[in-house]
Protein backbone atom coordinates (compact mmCIF):
# COMPACT_ATOMS: atom_id res chain seq x y z
CA UNK A 1 0.00 0.00 0.00
CA UNK A 2 1.62 3.64 -0.88
CA UNK A 3 0.33 5.77 1.32
CA UNK A 4 0.92 9.80 1.80
CA UNK A 5 0.16 11.73 4.65
CA UNK A 6 -0.79 15.61 5.14
CA UNK A 7 0.36 17.57 7.95
CA UNK A 8 -0.08 20.51 9.26
CA UNK A 9 2.31 22.77 11.38
CA UNK A 10 0.14 24.71 14.24
CA UNK A 11 0.76 26.57 17.21
CA UNK A 12 0.67 25.13 20.43
CA UNK A 13 -2.60 26.06 21.19
CA UNK A 14 -5.83 25.42 21.00
CA UNK A 15 -6.39 29.22 22.78
CA UNK A 16 -5.48 30.94 19.37
CA UNK A 17 -4.78 34.72 19.76
CA UNK A 18 -5.51 36.66 16.96
CA UNK A 19 -4.00 40.35 15.94
CA UNK A 20 -7.34 42.73 16.49
CA UNK A 21 -5.97 44.81 13.49
CA UNK A 22 -4.41 42.34 11.24
CA UNK A 23 -6.84 39.33 11.58
CA UNK A 24 -3.95 37.03 11.74
CA UNK A 25 -2.56 34.64 13.93
CA UNK A 26 -0.18 36.27 16.65
CA UNK A 27 2.43 32.96 16.62
CA UNK A 28 5.24 35.12 18.47
CA UNK A 29 5.82 33.03 22.09
CA UNK A 30 3.72 30.25 21.15
CA UNK A 31 5.84 26.92 20.09
CA UNK A 32 4.59 25.09 16.93
CA UNK A 33 3.44 21.29 16.81
CA UNK A 34 2.43 18.77 14.55
CA UNK A 35 -1.38 19.44 14.48
CA UNK A 36 -2.58 16.42 17.08
CA UNK A 37 -5.12 15.33 13.90
CA UNK A 38 -2.30 14.67 11.42
CA UNK A 39 -1.12 12.34 14.37
CA UNK A 40 -3.79 10.35 14.51
CA UNK A 41 -3.78 9.89 10.47
CA UNK A 42 0.02 9.16 10.87
CA UNK A 43 -0.68 6.39 13.26
CA UNK A 44 -3.72 4.89 11.00
CA UNK A 45 -1.10 4.64 7.66
CA UNK A 46 1.91 2.89 10.63
CA UNK A 47 -1.32 0.57 12.07
CA UNK A 48 -1.65 -0.64 7.80
CA UNK A 49 1.63 -0.56 7.29
CA UNK A 50 2.48 -3.23 10.51
CA UNK A 51 0.26 -5.43 8.88
CA UNK A 52 1.94 -5.44 5.44
CA UNK A 53 5.45 -3.93 5.55
CA UNK A 54 5.83 -3.40 2.30
CA UNK A 55 3.81 -0.35 2.48
CA UNK A 56 5.16 3.15 2.37
CA UNK A 57 3.94 6.45 3.92
CA UNK A 58 5.62 9.77 2.35
CA UNK A 59 4.57 12.84 4.24
CA UNK A 60 3.56 16.01 2.78
CA UNK A 61 3.35 19.45 4.66
CA UNK A 62 3.16 23.39 2.90
CA UNK A 63 4.10 26.16 5.33
CA UNK A 64 7.22 27.91 5.62
CA UNK A 65 10.72 26.07 5.83
CA UNK A 66 10.25 25.62 9.64
CA UNK A 67 7.38 23.86 9.00
CA UNK A 68 10.01 20.74 7.98
CA UNK A 69 10.19 20.50 11.89
CA UNK A 70 6.60 18.65 11.48
CA UNK A 71 8.05 16.74 8.70
CA UNK A 72 11.05 15.61 10.73
CA UNK A 73 8.61 14.67 13.67
CA UNK A 74 6.05 13.07 11.33
CA UNK A 75 9.28 10.94 9.80
CA UNK A 76 10.49 9.92 13.51
CA UNK A 77 7.01 8.33 14.51
CA UNK A 78 6.13 6.25 11.58
CA UNK A 79 7.00 8.27 7.73
CA UNK A 80 9.69 7.19 5.10
CA UNK A 81 9.92 9.87 2.90
CA UNK A 82 8.84 14.03 3.62
CA UNK A 83 8.34 16.85 0.93
CA UNK A 84 8.06 20.78 1.92
CA UNK A 85 5.55 22.68 -0.64
CA UNK A 86 6.71 26.08 0.09
CA UNK A 87 6.91 29.76 -1.40
CA UNK A 88 5.62 33.08 -1.30
CA UNK A 89 3.06 32.42 -4.28
CA UNK A 90 1.42 30.09 -2.11
CA UNK A 91 1.18 32.48 0.76
CA UNK A 92 -2.36 33.08 2.39
CA UNK A 93 -4.52 31.06 0.89
CA UNK A 94 -7.41 29.99 1.93
CA UNK A 95 -8.64 26.26 2.13
CA UNK A 96 -9.55 26.07 -1.52
CA UNK A 97 -6.26 27.33 -3.01
CA UNK A 98 -4.40 25.33 0.01
CA UNK A 99 -6.19 21.66 -1.10
CA UNK A 100 -5.47 22.16 -4.98
CA UNK A 101 -1.73 22.88 -4.13
CA UNK A 102 -1.58 19.84 -1.94
CA UNK A 103 -3.56 17.84 -4.66
CA UNK A 104 -0.82 19.78 -7.45
CA UNK A 105 2.05 18.65 -5.10
CA UNK A 106 0.49 14.95 -4.81
CA UNK A 107 0.44 14.77 -8.63
CA UNK A 108 4.09 16.02 -8.96
CA UNK A 109 5.80 13.49 -6.46
CA UNK A 110 3.39 10.60 -7.78
CA UNK A 111 5.68 11.29 -11.02
CA UNK A 112 8.67 9.64 -9.29
CA UNK A 113 7.10 7.91 -6.74
CA UNK A 114 4.30 6.42 -8.25
CA UNK A 115 0.70 6.26 -7.80
CA UNK A 116 -0.58 6.52 -4.11
CA UNK A 117 -2.88 4.30 -3.14
CA UNK A 118 -4.37 6.30 0.14
CA UNK A 119 -3.98 9.83 1.33
CA UNK A 120 -4.49 10.54 4.61
CA UNK A 121 -5.56 13.81 6.30
CA UNK A 122 -6.65 14.92 9.82
CA UNK A 123 -9.82 16.03 10.07
CA UNK A 124 -9.27 19.34 10.99
CA UNK A 125 -6.19 21.54 11.72
CA UNK A 126 -6.37 23.05 15.35
CA UNK A 127 -5.47 26.69 13.97
CA UNK A 128 -8.18 27.39 11.34
CA UNK A 129 -10.27 24.49 12.12
CA UNK A 130 -12.01 23.93 8.74
CA UNK A 131 -12.26 20.78 8.06
CA UNK A 132 -12.19 21.54 4.78
CA UNK A 133 -8.67 20.69 3.20
CA UNK A 134 -9.53 16.62 3.55
CA UNK A 135 -12.53 16.53 1.41
CA UNK A 136 -11.49 19.41 -0.89
CA UNK A 137 -7.86 17.41 -1.87
CA UNK A 138 -10.48 14.38 -2.48
CA UNK A 139 -12.58 16.25 -5.26
CA UNK A 140 -9.25 18.22 -6.57
CA UNK A 141 -7.86 14.58 -7.36
CA UNK A 142 -11.44 12.75 -8.23
CA UNK A 143 -10.97 10.62 -5.35
CA UNK A 144 -13.73 9.11 -3.44
CA UNK A 145 -13.38 9.98 1.20
CA UNK A 146 -14.15 8.69 3.96
CA UNK A 147 -14.23 11.54 6.79
CA UNK A 148 -14.00 11.14 10.81
CA UNK A 149 -12.31 7.76 10.38
CA UNK A 150 -10.78 5.94 13.74
CA UNK A 151 -8.97 3.66 11.81
CA UNK A 152 -8.50 1.28 8.19
CA UNK A 153 -7.60 -1.85 7.57
CA UNK A 154 -6.95 -3.15 4.37
CA UNK A 155 -8.85 -6.07 3.71
CA UNK A 156 -10.31 -8.05 0.62
CA UNK A 157 -8.50 -5.63 -2.17
CA UNK A 158 -10.93 -2.74 -0.82
CA UNK A 159 -9.49 -0.20 2.41
CA UNK A 160 -12.12 -0.74 5.51
CA UNK A 161 -12.83 2.47 7.77
CA UNK A 162 -14.27 2.28 11.04
CA UNK A 163 -15.30 5.96 11.03
CA UNK A 164 -16.94 7.62 14.01
CA UNK A 165 -20.86 8.20 13.57
CA UNK A 166 -23.08 10.33 16.13
CA UNK A 167 -24.07 6.82 17.82
CA UNK A 168 -20.90 5.17 17.92
CA UNK A 169 -19.24 4.14 14.80
CA UNK A 170 -19.75 2.27 11.59
CA UNK A 171 -17.13 0.60 8.69
CA UNK A 172 -17.19 1.70 5.32
CA UNK A 173 -15.69 -0.36 2.12
CA UNK A 174 -13.86 2.06 0.12
CA UNK A 175 -12.10 1.83 -3.65
CA UNK A 176 -8.23 3.12 -3.54
CA UNK A 177 -7.58 5.50 -4.77
CA UNK A 178 -9.58 7.41 -1.88
CA UNK A 179 -9.00 9.90 0.72
CA UNK A 180 -9.40 9.78 4.31
CA UNK A 181 -9.61 12.15 7.05
CA UNK A 182 -9.19 10.92 10.74
CA UNK A 183 -10.26 12.09 14.26
CA UNK A 184 -9.33 11.02 17.71
CA UNK A 185 -9.22 7.47 17.98
CA UNK A 186 -9.84 5.38 21.68
CA UNK A 187 -5.63 4.57 21.42
CA UNK A 188 -2.90 6.90 21.85
CA UNK A 189 -0.49 7.37 19.01
CA UNK A 190 2.96 5.83 18.92
CA UNK A 191 5.67 7.67 19.98
CA UNK A 192 8.96 8.00 17.93
CA UNK A 193 11.60 5.67 18.88
CA UNK A 194 15.41 7.10 19.80
CA UNK A 195 16.78 5.33 16.64
CA UNK A 196 14.12 6.74 14.06
CA UNK A 197 14.29 10.69 15.71
CA UNK A 198 18.51 9.95 15.11
CA UNK A 199 17.57 9.39 11.55
CA UNK A 200 14.38 12.43 11.06
CA UNK A 201 16.98 14.70 12.36
CA UNK A 202 19.53 13.98 9.26
CA UNK A 203 16.90 13.73 6.62
CA UNK A 204 16.72 15.44 3.77
CA UNK A 205 13.77 17.08 3.05
CA UNK A 206 13.07 17.99 -0.63
CA UNK A 207 11.17 21.12 -1.02
CA UNK A 208 8.49 22.01 -4.05
CA UNK A 209 8.64 25.45 -4.80
CA UNK A 210 6.33 27.13 -7.42
CA UNK A 211 8.51 26.37 -10.00
CA UNK A 212 8.52 22.53 -9.25
CA UNK A 213 5.02 22.54 -9.78
CA UNK A 214 5.17 22.93 -13.85
CA UNK A 215 1.58 21.91 -13.75
CA UNK A 216 -0.39 24.77 -11.25
CA UNK A 217 -2.31 27.35 -12.40
CA UNK A 218 -0.78 30.29 -10.78
CA UNK A 219 -4.16 31.83 -11.11
CA UNK A 220 -5.88 29.08 -8.59
CA UNK A 221 -3.27 30.13 -6.00
CA UNK A 222 -2.33 32.46 -3.05
CA UNK A 223 -4.25 35.17 -0.76
CA UNK A 224 -5.00 37.22 -4.12
CA UNK A 225 -6.76 34.21 -5.97
CA UNK A 226 -8.60 32.57 -2.41
CA UNK A 227 -12.32 33.02 -2.42
CA UNK A 228 -12.41 32.87 1.33
CA UNK A 229 -11.71 36.00 3.11
CA UNK A 230 -11.31 36.15 6.77
CA UNK A 231 -12.82 40.18 8.08
CA UNK A 232 -13.08 39.21 11.35
CA UNK A 233 -12.57 36.55 13.81
CA UNK A 234 -13.31 36.45 17.58
CA UNK A 235 -13.43 34.06 20.63
CA UNK A 236 -16.87 34.25 21.78
CA UNK A 237 -17.90 36.17 25.17
CA UNK A 238 -18.46 33.57 27.56
CA UNK A 239 -22.08 33.20 28.67
CA UNK A 240 -23.23 33.46 32.37
CA UNK A 241 -26.38 32.60 33.87
CA UNK A 242 -28.57 29.79 32.76
CA UNK A 243 -30.45 27.46 34.47
CA UNK A 244 -29.01 24.40 36.76
CA UNK A 245 -31.57 21.22 37.19
CA UNK A 246 -30.75 19.62 39.64
CA UNK A 247 -33.90 16.77 40.80
CA UNK A 248 -33.60 13.83 43.20
CA UNK A 249 -32.01 11.90 40.50
CA UNK A 250 -30.97 11.87 36.23
CA UNK A 251 -34.43 10.78 35.20
CA UNK A 252 -36.87 13.11 37.08
CA UNK A 253 -34.08 15.99 35.94
CA UNK A 254 -34.53 14.93 31.98
CA UNK A 255 -38.01 15.29 32.61
CA UNK A 256 -37.78 18.43 34.36
CA UNK A 257 -36.23 19.95 31.50
CA UNK A 258 -38.28 18.26 28.67
CA UNK A 259 -41.09 20.05 30.68
CA UNK A 260 -39.69 23.53 30.87
CA UNK A 261 -38.38 23.28 26.70
CA UNK A 262 -42.06 22.14 26.21
CA UNK A 263 -43.76 25.15 27.87
CA UNK A 264 -41.01 27.60 26.00
CA UNK A 265 -42.31 25.35 22.67
CA UNK A 266 -38.69 24.69 22.02
CA UNK A 267 -39.57 21.01 21.50
C1 LIG B 1 -7.99 31.52 12.73
C2 LIG B 1 -8.01 31.15 11.28
C3 LIG B 1 -9.22 31.12 10.60
C4 LIG B 1 -9.26 30.76 9.26
N1 LIG B 1 -10.47 30.72 8.64
C5 LIG B 1 -10.53 30.31 7.35
C6 LIG B 1 -11.80 30.23 6.69
O1 LIG B 1 -12.84 30.53 7.26
N2 LIG B 1 -11.80 29.80 5.40
C7 LIG B 1 -10.65 29.45 4.74
O2 LIG B 1 -10.73 29.05 3.57
N3 LIG B 1 -9.43 29.52 5.33
C8 LIG B 1 -9.35 29.95 6.62
N4 LIG B 1 -8.13 30.04 7.23
C9 LIG B 1 -6.93 29.70 6.47
C10 LIG B 1 -6.62 28.20 6.62
O3 LIG B 1 -6.09 27.93 7.89
C11 LIG B 1 -5.57 27.81 5.63
O4 LIG B 1 -6.07 27.90 4.35
C12 LIG B 1 -5.02 26.43 5.85
O5 LIG B 1 -3.93 26.23 4.98
C13 LIG B 1 -5.97 25.25 5.68
O6 LIG B 1 -7.13 25.32 6.41
P1 LIG B 1 -7.34 24.68 7.86
O7 LIG B 1 -6.23 25.10 8.73
O8 LIG B 1 -8.71 25.06 8.27
O9 LIG B 1 -7.21 23.12 7.59
P2 LIG B 1 -8.28 21.95 7.81
O10 LIG B 1 -9.15 21.86 6.64
O11 LIG B 1 -8.93 22.05 9.16
O12 LIG B 1 -7.23 20.74 7.81
C14 LIG B 1 -7.62 19.39 7.57
C15 LIG B 1 -6.40 18.59 7.24
O13 LIG B 1 -5.86 18.99 5.99
C16 LIG B 1 -4.44 18.86 6.00
N5 LIG B 1 -3.83 20.19 5.83
C17 LIG B 1 -4.35 21.41 6.07
N6 LIG B 1 -3.47 22.37 5.79
C18 LIG B 1 -2.33 21.75 5.39
C19 LIG B 1 -1.04 22.19 4.99
N7 LIG B 1 -0.73 23.48 4.94
N8 LIG B 1 -0.13 21.25 4.63
C20 LIG B 1 -0.44 19.93 4.66
N9 LIG B 1 -1.62 19.46 5.06
C21 LIG B 1 -2.56 20.35 5.41
C22 LIG B 1 -4.09 18.26 7.34
O14 LIG B 1 -4.09 16.86 7.23
C23 LIG B 1 -5.24 18.71 8.23
O15 LIG B 1 -5.44 17.91 9.36
C24 LIG B 1 -8.06 30.40 8.57
C25 LIG B 1 -6.86 30.41 9.27
C26 LIG B 1 -6.81 30.77 10.59
C27 LIG B 1 -5.50 30.74 11.31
Amino acid sequence: MKMLVCVKQVPDTTEIKIDPVKNTLIREGVPSILNPFDGYALEAAARIKDKDPESTITVLCMGPEQAKTALKESLAIAGDKAYLVSGREFGGSDTLCTSYILAEAIKEIEKTEGKFDIILCGKQAIDGDTAQVGPEIAEHLGYPQVTYGLEAFAEDGIIKVKKETEDGAMIIGIQTPCVLTFTKPSFDPRYPTIKRKMAANKANIPVLGFSDLPDIDPEKIGLKHSPTHVKKTFVPQKKTGGIKIQEESAEESAKKLFSMLSDAHVI
